[in-house]
């Protein structure tokens, strides 16, 4: 136990970091582009609000919270995603009096009591936007193609955008009755918990991932079939727009997705290549959230892009990330002398914004060069008894074998140009 971190969480190590600085980097810099300004929101909040903001009879609220008292008695629950305490601090810092509309982006763990797969852990992380503030269509078309420029960008192919609406509470209140009928002379064939949201949100049955049930459901009346003439309106506006920016989709008439407070365009980003968890983004619209949490009535979109299902895509597509690179130079000594000069080198290039690494571990001169190879240096310097004499010493190119002659005093200017682009130093 002490030795095994908890099933479906996982250490990111120093060795793959530089692929996750790589992609959060990208995708703080694409949504700043589109005028996203981040957000950072606690890890636990009140049960309450996933009950009310995620919907308690969704997949998360019934069976995959984290949820425990805390020493004040208090029911608290990890976060499931993200939107939920975005809605809760859009309304409790009176965000509906900063100019509208709020564009917020976060970069989150997220946590759900999951059965453990590629692709499906228990800690997870997600990107996210939300928009409030805007019901026009191109609040749909703008973060739909935030995602496409991003995913442009990061040079991922093949990621297929659905998209579907699943209306307002208009229509799918006249379309409940339609399922309903489909769904009532099925009933003994679904799940319980299907049995269980017939009477308390019967489109959430469509998204059950049980095979059974997923047989009784395949000529299951489609929404999209139902929806109202406003709502179908908005879906047209939504195309039009994605075609005018050429972002190629396809409408997937089956996307309920998995919160209750969609309406309108749902949408995911669909990978053939990780398997079964092949949803690498989910997002949609929530006219009725803020309202629904406690606000007043102020419409939304946003989305959740999981993160490692992100980088099992690029590694699938052997997308190259850069490599990070080694430190600029080892500084290497023999001899107390040269240990007080290397440190004091090394604090000077350090402070010059030059990464450096120095001997800590009393080794000899042999096994420190070594080192400085193993961790991919790309000049060292040896300093001895004469070099501290003679103030000069040889700098050598780790990767040529080349070696220079330099005057020690020189070494942070040296550093610096080289670092400046002028590799030739
Ligand atoms: P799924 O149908 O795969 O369970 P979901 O509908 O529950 O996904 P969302 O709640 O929409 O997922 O979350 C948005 C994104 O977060 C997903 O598209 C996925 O990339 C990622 N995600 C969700 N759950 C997990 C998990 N347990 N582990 C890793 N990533 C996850
Ligand atoms: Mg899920």
């Amino acid at each position: 136990m002490l030795t095994m971190a908890p099933k479906g969480t996982r250490d990111i190590l120093p060795d793959e970091i530089y692929k996750w600085y790589y992609v959060e980097e990208k995708f703080r810099e694409v949504a700043n582009r589109f005028g996203f300004r981040e957000i950072r929101i606690p890890v636990f909040e009140h049960t309450e609000l996933f009950q009310r903001g995620v919907g308690d009879t969704t997949d998360i609220v019934q069976k995959e919270m984290y949820t425990f008292n805390d020493k004040g008695g208090r029911s608290i629950t990890l976060r499931p995603e993200g939107t939920a305490g975005v809605v809760r601090s859009y309304i409790q810092n009176g965000m509906s009096s900063w100019p509208q509309p709020v564009k917020l982006f976060y970069n989150i763990t997220a946590y759900r009591y999951e059965n453990v797969q590629k692709g499906r852990y228990r800690e997870f992380h997600q990107f996210g936007v939300e928009l409030f503030g805007s019901a026009d269509p191109g609040a749909d078309a703008e973060v739909i193609s935030l995602l496409h420029l991003y995913f442009n960008e990061l040079g991922i192919k093949n990621l297929k955008l659905n998209i579907n609406s699943i209306g307002c509470p208009v229509c799918r209140e006249k379309y409940n009755k339609i399922l309903k009928e489909y769904l009532g002379i099925r009933l003994g064939k679904l799940c319980e918990t299907c049995r269980d949201r017939f009477n308390r949100n019967p489109m959430r049955i469509l998204d059950c991932k049980i095979e059974s049930c997923k047989n009784e459901l395949v000529n299951a009346p489609a929404l999209l079939d139902h929806i109202c003439e406003d709502c179908a309106m908005h879906f047209d506006k939504v195309r039009e727009k994605l075609i005018t920016m050429d972002i190629p989709f396809s409408i997937d008439k089956g996307i309920v997705r998995g919160l209750d407070y969609y309406t309108r365009t749902v949408f995911e980003f669909v990978s053939e290549n990780i398997g079964s968890q092949g949803t690498v983004c989910g997002g949609g619209r929530y006219d009725g959230l803020v309202e629904a949490c406690g606000g007043s009535p102020t419409p939304g979109i946003g989305f959740g892009l999981g993160i490692e299902r992100l980088l099992l895509e690029m590694d699938s597509q052997n997308i190259e990330v850069p490599l990070p690179e080694g430190p600029d130079i080892f500084i290497g000594f023999i001899g107390e002398k040269a240990e007080k000069l290397a440190e004091s080198i090394a604090l000077k290039l350090r402070t010059a914004g030059i990464p450096c690494e120095k001997d800590i571990m009393g080794r000899s001169v042999k096994s420190q060069m070594k080192y400085a190879n193993k961790i991919n240096a790309r000049f060292a310097i040896i300093l001895g008894d004469s070099e501290v004499e003679s103030g000069k010493a040889e700098l050598k190119n780790m990767s040529t074998g080349e070696t220079k002659d330099i005057h020690i005093d020189t070494i942070v200017d040296r550093l610096l140009k080289y670092k400046q682009g002028n590799k030739n130093e």
